[in-house]
């Protein structure tokens, strides 16, 4: 108790609906200690709901002392695959948590069985032949009770001789179904006779041709939980009408008692979660795989620059709710910028360039600076920057009609170039179009930063790059895959894929200094002024390839 109640103390924040549970538990020794499992069905990659689920189940038994388990949930043969089994072993070592035990829930398909056989035996369970399309109509509605199966009074050895041909494979998928023997007028639908197993041929990723019979859901989870020893079974909302049933099984089979708690999922504005639509975009070519920078998976945001410090920051400042939320995009792109903020290098990158002649600057010189990678470490690691006297701005900062507040460059005006000296506009020239191709400038030699002239200072600092040392890089600058907030409020009728960006992917080149492409921090850099990007796999060492993670701006602040 004395340990408990330091830890709630230590806590900056309110307790959280689950810790307040889990504390109470572990205080009147309901519990001895805690045990979570993070259960994802390995038909799909993992996505950012599912790193909130992560970082729940992880973190509670953090917290409290307690384990986590990857329990892999692969009841259904015909959409699972040992690509995603792989895919959410990594996504959840990069997430930086470390599971207790790595099981399946086809590792206890032998133990349910058993279980099934038992309630057999004990006239809890019968064999149904009767269609599905037969069960779907006799289960009645809300309003109306369900029609019993013409074969729920089957006597147990006839059963038992049935289920044991269906698993031996004498029938073929759909002829014959479990159900569990409840009630079929109960108000809760879901214990209108459960299925607890249907016939499918097909090969398992990991069971191979051994079955042909597979548990359903809810005669899966609950036992899987209980042979494991959970404690706190955490899964999102919608299946709070199945905890009742989860129970019925534990305590019909007289089980370990875990229980099961819900938490609102996570939906995100733009953002569309949900593995079946996101396997249909990377089906249909809509996006480049499930690590596409556009895509909400993990693979997807890590390819983009995420990190995981940022997302687990997001889903501490969202918290855990029992009522459905859409959170802002925003607040996560939030969290991203403070932790990249914090660590990522600098570097100038010019993408729209505008070339500046310093018309003063002694031809063929080269004058190197030393610019630290991170401003908030000015005497820490630095880059060295060659500044010469033809050199890339980008267009946005030269105006030649510019207004009053306008602080970057403009004819007559002056403006610093980051780190360096201040250059004056004296001319621009332009194309037969009229568009501006190169602007005339002059240096003031004694602004150099820490050199001997007297400090003045202008309003505006602009990035820029030496022209002839500039690195071509490409840019693959990212915006919103949807234009849509709230995906989950596409009207009837509407499909999803008519509310796809076309400017989610806009590519440019960019001029890099020198240095950019051989950084190897592995973290998203910044491009001064403009915002973070990752350096993507496809790169090579002849061309370097960067995803835009997250604009710098953003007027953005969270509450
Ligand atoms: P999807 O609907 O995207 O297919 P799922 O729920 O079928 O997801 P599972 O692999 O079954 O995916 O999920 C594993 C765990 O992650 C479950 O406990 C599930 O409740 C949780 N989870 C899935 N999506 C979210 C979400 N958006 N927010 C929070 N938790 C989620
Ligand atoms: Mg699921």
């Amino acid at each position: 108790m004395d340990g408990l109640n330091k830890l709630a103390a230590d806590n900056s924040r309110r307790l959280n609906f689950l810790e307040e549970i889990i504390e109470a538990d572990l205080a009147s020794g309901k519990v001895q200690g805690i045990k979570t499992r993070f259960p994802p069905e390995p038909n799909g990659y993992l996505h950012l709901g599912h790193a909130k689920s992560i970082c729940l189940n992880f973190g509670l038994a953090m917290k409290y002392g307690g384990t986590t388990n990857l329990r892999y949930d692969d009841t259904n043969p015909s959409k699972e695959d040992t690509e995603y089994v792989d895919s959410i072993k990594e996504d959840i070592r990069w997430l930086g948590f470390k599971w207790d035990k790595e099981l399946y829930a086809s590792d206890y398909f032998e133990q349910l069985y058993e279980w099934a056989e038992e309630l057999i035996k004990r006239g809890l369970a019968y064999v149904d032949d009767q269609t599905q399309e037969q069960i779907r109509e006799n289960r009645g509605t809300v309003e109306r009770p369900g029609v019993n199966s013409p074969w729920r009074d089957r006597p147990a050895e006839e059963n038992l001789r049935l289920f044991r041909e269906m698993r031996d494979g004498k029938y073929a998928d759909g002829e014959k179904v479990l159900r569990a023997k409840i009630d079929m007028a109960h108000p809760n639908m879901l214990f209108r006779d459960p299925l607890l197993y249907r016939i499918k041929h097909a090969t398992h990723h990991r069971t191979g041709d051994r079955w042909c019979i597979y548990p359903m859901y809810d005669f899966t989870h609950g036992q899987s939980d209980s042979i494991e020893k959970i404690t706190h079974s955490i899964c999102t909302l919608e299946f709070d009408v199945h905890r009742p049933l989860y129970d019925w099984f534990i305590e019909t089979l007289g089980i370990f008692p875990s229980h099961q708690y819900e938490f609102a999922r996570l939906n995100l504005t733009y953002t569309l979660m949900s593995k079946r639509k996101l396997l249909e975009l990377v089906e249909k070519g809509i996006v480049n795989g499930w690590d596409d920078p556009r895509m909400p998976t993990l693979c997807g945001v890590r390819r983009r620059g995420y990190t995981p410090e940022a997302l687990k920051m997001f889903c501490e400042k969202i918290g855990v709710s029992k009522r459905d939320q859409l959170m802002d995009i925003r607040l996560l792109e939030w969290c991203v910028r403070q932790d990249l903020n914090a660590r990522s290098n600098r570097y100038m990158v010019v993408q729209d360039p505008v070339r500046v002649t310093i018309d003063n600057w002694e031809p063929g010189r080269v004058e190197w600076f030393d610019c630290p990678l991170n401003p908030a470490e000015p005497d820490g690691p630095s880059r060295r920057v060659p500044f010469t006297g033809e050199l890339y701005i980008d267009r946005a900062d030269f105006m030649e009609e510019a207004p009053k507040k306008f602080f970057r460059l403009r004819p007559g005006g002056e403006v610093r170039l980051k780190y360096t000296y201040i250059i004056k506009c004296g001319g621009v020239e332009k194309d037969a179009g009229g568009k501006v191709v190169r602007l005339h400038c002059t240096y003031d030699r004694d602004t150099r930063p820490g050199g001997e002239g007297a400090w003045r200072s202008v309003k505006g600092t602009i990035h820029w790059v030496s022209a002839e040392h500039a690195a071509e890089v490409e840019i693959r600058n990212y915006d919103l895959l949807f234009t849509q907030a709230d995906m989950g409020a596409i009207p009837e009728g509407r499909d999803y894929k008519e509310f796809l960006n076309p400017d989610s992917l806009t590519v440019a080149v960019g001029y890099a200094e020198p240095a950019l492409p051989a950084d190897e921090s592995g973290v998203a850099v910044q491009f001064e002024r403009t915002g973070y990007y990752f350096k993507d796999p496809d790169s090579t060492p002849e061309h370097v390839v960067f995803n835009r993670t997250v604009t710098l701006k953003d007027s953005y602040k969270p509450e």
